[in-house]
């Protein structure tokens, strides 16, 4: 998947095994390049935890 599948700016490419691990790849990704991202990121999760893998788990799945 791209950073860009997954609600980010780039069009970096990501891979993971499972949901968790791509997750995490992603965070850490969005944390060092787009600062803005993850600050959106943030309040997003910290509205609801569960949007954003609601919205973004089924193109995992997909993918
Ligand atoms: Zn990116």
């Amino acid at each position: 998947m791209t950073c860009k599948a997954l609600g980010g700016p780039c069009d970096t490419k990501l891979s993971a095994e499972t949901w968790d691990e791509m997750v995490g790849k992603m965070t850490k990704h969005v944390m060092a390049n787009h600062p803005d991202t993850a600050k959106e990121m943030e309040k997003m999760h910290n509205e609801d935890p569960e949007k954003w893998g609601k919205e973004y788990k089924p193109k995992w799945e997909s993918a």
